[in-house]
């Protein structure tokens, strides 16, 4: 870091003394967000050396196995592949929630999903597309958090982002009290709708959202997009909840 940066973080620190979202301790980098640099030494981003599901990247152990391991559970979701930057918890929950109400994601969070992102996909795509909001939720929020995700990694990937062609036209709630996984999955199913269907047949699309957790919201929106003719469909995300 430059001197002129860390005076800059310094003078950033006492005009906004900032607690770590994780552990309570002084943030004395920008760059490192809403957690501190210790909490962001100990957590783990994914390496590929874990064992997941080489399909949905569900995480099913620290030790390297030689197999390809399914988790079974992804069996019917309807995209090819899904990848994240690391499990939800510690500094990437504190970031993925944060991302919720303001719409800034830390630079170390974004360089090391970069990274992530372009050893998941190296063969790269045509297209990445945020997983829509409802118009009511983008109204009332004011941006889409996955629209913020898709802009830096296309920057850093060269990947044109799309961020019109698929619409989520039912407003599914996110977390009603009392909606299990079942309920959750009825309200998503028929909430996808491809509106330019020309620009994204014959198209590989990487989907992109915040965090991947049964999968199925992805899984509904890769549906959409495969029945408007999308070549293929994959999956990125910031943060995998186990
Ligand atoms: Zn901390
Ligand atoms: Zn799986």
């Amino acid at each position: 870091m430059s001197f002129a940066a860390t005076i800059a973080d310094s003078l950033l620190a006492i005009a906004f003394p900032r607690e770590c979202r994780c552990c309570g301790r002084q943030v004395e980098r920008r760059a490192d967000g809403v957690a501190c640099e210790n909490c962001w030494s100990a957590y783990r981003f994914f390496t590929g050396s874990e064992t997941a599901c080489a399909k949905c990247g569900l995480f099913l152990g620290e030790a390297e196995t030689m197999f390809e391991t399914f988790c079974r559970k992804c069996d019917d979701h309807a995209y090819g592949l899904a990848r994240s930057a690391g499990p939800y918890r510690g500094p990437a929950a504190a970031e993925v929630i944060n991302l919720k109400t303001n719409p800034h994601l830390s630079i170390r969070f974004q360089k090391a999903a970069s990274i992530a992102f372009a050893d998941s996909f190296r063969e790269g795509a045509d297209l990445l597309m945020p997983v829509p909001l409802s118009r009511k939720r983008f109204v009332e929020r004011g941006y889409n958090q996955a629209s913020v995700i898709a802009g830096f990694l296309g920057r850093s990937s060269g990947i044109p982002v799309d961020e019109a062609s698929l619409q989520r036209v039912v407003d599914t709630p996110h977390h009603r009290a009392g909606m299990d996984r079942k309920a959750r999955d009825l309200s998503v199913r028929n909430a996808f709708k491809v509106v330019r269907p020309k620009l994204t047949a014959g198209r590989s699309i990487i989907l992109i959202d915040d965090v991947l957790t049964s999968g199925s919201t992805a899984s509904y929106c890769a549906k959409a997009l495969t029945k408007s003719g999308a070549a293929r469909v994959d999956v990125f995300t910031l943060a995998r909840a186990a």
